[in-house]
């Protein structure tokens, strides 16, 4: 099972930034990922995927905002070879201070609500991770159609051979579609 996307080089410090509260500071990262059934695995701590954003400051969390752009490695649903994927996300996402509210009258912090369990945009001792912003934003901003090319060929239905690399001689790559569904219908009349 693939993992989620876990780069140590996502999660950052911000204990310095939120003592200057508005105060901001530039962060940028190069990635490569690959698109697994899960979600994102990082192949390696290089790679021209790069996520480049401005960490801001404010008295309830960090603000990140900016882009992510490049390519990732993509299947091909229909010929099952990996390809390249570019992609040119804008980000803004807000991690939260966890259990601290509003200024109240007298200029103090108010306990605020905990952080429900399920929102993972939280500042942790001091460090956002980013692999989720990286991760939520890459799956919500992936194609639909996961192909390496519109015109890509697929793998042949009979021997699995990658038509976009060779031309196999089975039965029916030749054969009329119309053709094809006299066949099936003859051999299942012929069955009963
Ligand atoms: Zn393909
Ligand atoms: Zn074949």
């Amino acid at each position: 099972m693939a993992e989620k996307l876990n780069s140590r080089q996502l999660k950052v410090p911000v204990t310095n930034l939120l003592k200057r509260v508005f105060s901001k500071e530039k962060f940028s990262a190069n990635l490569d990922i690959t698109v697994g059934e899960q979600g994102l695995v990082e192949t390696s701590d290089r790679g021209d995927f790069r996520l480049e954003v401005w960490l801001e400051s404010s008295p309830d969390g960090i603000r990140v905002k900016g882009r992510l752009a490049g390519s990732v490695v993509m299947e091909c649903t229909r010929c099952l070879e990996g390809y390249r994927q570019d992609l040119d996300i804008p980000v803004d996402e807000f991690y939260r201070r966890p259990g601290l509210g509003a200024l109240g009258a007298d200029g103090r912090q108010v306990p605020g609500p905990e952080v429900e369990e399920e929102d993972e945009y939280v500042v942790e001792e001091g460090v956002i991770d980013l692999n989720i912003l990286v991760n939520d934003a890459v799956m919500l901003g992936l194609p639909i159609k996961r192909l390496c090319s519109e015109e890509c060929k697929g793998l042949c239905q009979y021997c699995g051979s990658n038509l976009n690399l060779e031309q196999c001689d089975c039965r029916g790559e030749d054969i009329d579609p119309r053709l094809e569904v006299l066949r099936t219908l003859l051999e299942r009349d012929s069955e009963e």
